[in-house]
């Protein structure tokens, strides 16, 4: 039976709760979920690459031999044949990674959050790429850092800019392969350059690394984490190379760091699912990835060419874009007098979208800017959409 409530809740949030905003993104979404709207706004995987069946056969086998096991409470670090795996992985012939080095989180999204946690006071300063990944900036905002933001030129992070904003610096959080919004990656120079620049000013450096093995070409690039495992913290995910719903991910840090980061997820959520850390270990364990990884390159990097060839056709000369090696993105910097949260306006009446370039920075948007993911939609679509958009950006010039 329900009583009656006479004197009504005032809901008094706490400080931090009352500055928590949407993601723009997440907003964008609801709206281009919508079949007849051509979506570049996405940054979710293409579920064509998810491995279903796979999945499927090793939760049976999961569940069939160890079931009692996988339904159980499991330990806060994570599953330990999965982090040896994943120690495995990182290890090189110079560094070896320790499995105790590794903590499962549920998405590599988590880590963000628990590093905010363990590294972030109120003011304490933060220092970011122009523009960064989204999610990171809302899931440190949560802390209330200071960012500061480190210069970036057509080939990513530009190390000799941190000097000047290093000052009581509690990290760096970098994105070094095919980087979300971007798409651009650091070259060898640069992250060795990297490396040292934040070895010798003593700022722990974030490699947050969910898209290094979707590269179209050649091998990826060696990791930061091996030049300087003392240094540099390692976020990895099963998202873009699984698939996101299982949200499982993990960061490997210096031991200090990740026994902090460990209690701080046991407050969080006491740990990560183990089914699906056990199952996920079913799937890797003998090498799947090796086999796996190859088709989403190959469909990405099609659709992306597909996407490259119909900009170039479309597009005016006076727009300009970068040319992704990998990943899931294009960023688009448009004459300086167009907004692209105008354009999103014209363009999702004429059912195309994609994402303004702005909330990606931590200061000083630049509002010309968009990014456009091409993961999602067929050829026949992306053509389509580019050609929309080309004509909508034309009108504006
Ligand atoms: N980092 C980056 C750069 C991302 O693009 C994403 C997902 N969009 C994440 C972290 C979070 O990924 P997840 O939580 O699914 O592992």
């Amino acid at each position: 039976m329900k009583i009656d409530n006479p004197n009504p809740i005032q809901w008094q949030f706490s400080e931090r709760a009352a500055q928590l905003q949407s993601s723009f993104i997440r907003e964008i979404l609801k709206i281009t979920q919508r079949p007849d709207i051509i979506s570049f706004a996405g940054g979710l995987p293409s579920p064509a690459t998810f491995p279903v069946e796979r999945m499927k056969a090793a939760y049976d086998k999961v569940l069939s031999e160890a079931g009692k096991v996988a339904l159980q409470y499991g330990p806060t670090d994570g599953y330990a044949p999965l982090r040896e795996w994943i120690a495995n992985s990182l290890s090189t012939e110079g560094s070896t990674i320790l499995p105790e080095q590794i903590l499962m989180t549920s998405g590599s999204q988590q880590a963000l959050d628990l590093l905010g946690k363990v590294l972030v006071d109120e003011g304490s300063r933060v220092l970011v790429e122009t523009p960064s990944y989204l999610g990171a900036l809302q899931a440190f905002s949560v802390y209330r850092p200071e960012f500061k933001s480190v210069d970036t030129d057509e080939h990513g992070l530009v190390p000799s800019s941190i000097d000047a904003v290093a000052k009581g610096a509690r990290m760096l959080y970098s994105l070094p392969n095919f980087q979300n919004p971007t798409g651009r990656s650091l070259s060898l120079e640069r992250r060795r350059e990297l490396v040292e620049t934040c070895a010798r000013l003593a700022i722990p450096l974030i490699e947050d690394d969910p898209y290094g093995s979707l590269s179209y070409r050649g091998e990826p690039m060696p990791k930061m984490v091996a030049m300087n495992p003392d240094g540099v913290i390692y976020m990895g995910s099963f998202s873009k190379v699984l698939t996101p719903g299982i949200r499982l991910g993990y960061v490997c840090a210096p031991l200090p760091l990740v026994r902090r980061l460990e209690l701080a997820k046991q407050a969080a959520d006491l740990h990560t699912a183990q089914l699906t850390q056990m199952v996920v270990h079913e799937v890797v364990k003998d090498g799947f990835l090796d086999e796996h990884i190859p088709t989403i390159r190959k469909l990405y990097s099609d659709q992306c060419q597909c996407m490259l060839d119909a900009m170039k056709e479309h597009f005016p000369t006076s727009v300009s874009w970068t040319e992704p090696e990998g990943g899931m993105f294009i960023w688009v910097t448009l004459p300086q007098q167009i907004d692209a949260m105008k354009l999103l306006e014209q363009s999702l009446a004429a059912k195309v979208a994609f994402v303004p370039g702005a909330p990606f920075y931590a200061n000083d948007p630049a509002s010309n800017t968009l990014r456009l993911s091409f993961v999602t939609v067929p050829p026949e679509r992306i053509r389509e959409g580019i050609a929309i958009l080309g004509k909508l950006i034309a009108g504006m010039l």
